[in-house]
């Protein structure tokens, strides 16, 4: 479903992903693991042409995107069909919970509101929120306010869910709400992208576990072969420092 061919990626003099080769199968779950500054934001925004790049192929649900953002029309399908959840939860602050859901289904989709009304309050109720449906971001913990955010993405009906670090700004105690949510996506066979610090989730959901450092993909594999068994120096260096 996504497919990077050799792609590469500058930010002016500083070459930020190099020769990136990647597939990612229908229903896989991906995690990508790496120190700060190794690129895992960059490729992920990649993804779903929030960034552009220079060189080499990118394709999404079989929909080609371009260098240089030279994308048109494929760039908008594409983030119809990508969903995302960032570290800082991003939602609209002066929309309540339930508008922060309806308001791409009602505008992108071209739902009634009766209907994205129904996907809200299904997709509220089964990321453990349907009783704050009428409160504003503001007044909801970090952990709610990451799992409107997955629910707000999910009201679009992704194929694909790309999330950055969706736990890093959250309190320990509601790290384990938005996990949990995130789990149960991956056993309905979500397809999914996950840049995160959190190893234990990565070993359990993840289906390959890729390191990226300095903008190069340096081992990939299984959970339990990147984990207790990495063959590359770099990657043995950064989990001794992590785990
Ligand atoms: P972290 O774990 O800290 O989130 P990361 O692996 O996600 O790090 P990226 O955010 O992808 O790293 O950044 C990769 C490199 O690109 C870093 O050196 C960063 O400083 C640089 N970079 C990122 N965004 C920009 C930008 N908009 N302009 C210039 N340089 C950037
Ligand atoms: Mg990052």
């Amino acid at each position: 479903i996504v497919s990077l061919e050799k792609l590469n990626k500058h930010f002016g003099s500083l070459h930020v992903l190099k020769d990136i080769d990647l597939d990612v199968t229908p229903g896989e779950v991906l995690v990508i693991i790496g120190a700060s500054g190794s690129g895992k934001s960059t490729l992920i925004r990649c993804v779903n042409g929030l960034e552009e790049y220079q060189k080499g192929r990118l394709h999404v649900d079989g929909k080609e995107l371009l260098p240089y953002g030279k994308s048109g029309q494929s760039l908008q399908a594409i983030r119809t069909e990508v969903g995302m959840v960032f570290q800082q939860f991003n939602l609209f602050p002066h929309l309540t919970v339930k508008a922060n859901v309806t308001l791409a289904p009602l505008k992108v989709r071209g739902m009634t509101s009766q209907e994205a009304d129904t996907t809200a309050e299904r997709l509220l109720e089964r990321v453990g929120i349907a009783d704050q449906a009428d409160k504003y971001p503001t007044q909801l913990s970090g952990g709610q306010q990451q799992r409107v955010a997955i629910a707000r993405a999910l009201a679009m009906d992704p194929r694909l869910m790309l999330f950055d670090e969706p736990t890093s700004a959250l309190d320990p105690e509601m790290i384990g709400e938005v996990l949990d949510v995130m789990r149960e996506l991956a056993r309905e066979g979500m397809t999914m992208m996950v840049v995160t610090h959190e190893m234990g989730f990565a070993r359990e959901v993840a289906d390959r576990v890729i390191y990226i450092h300095q903008g190069e993909i340096v081992e990939q594999g299984p959970p339990h072969e990147v984990f207790d068994n990495p063959r590359n120096e770099r990657t043995q260096n950064f989990l001794s420092r992590v785990l």
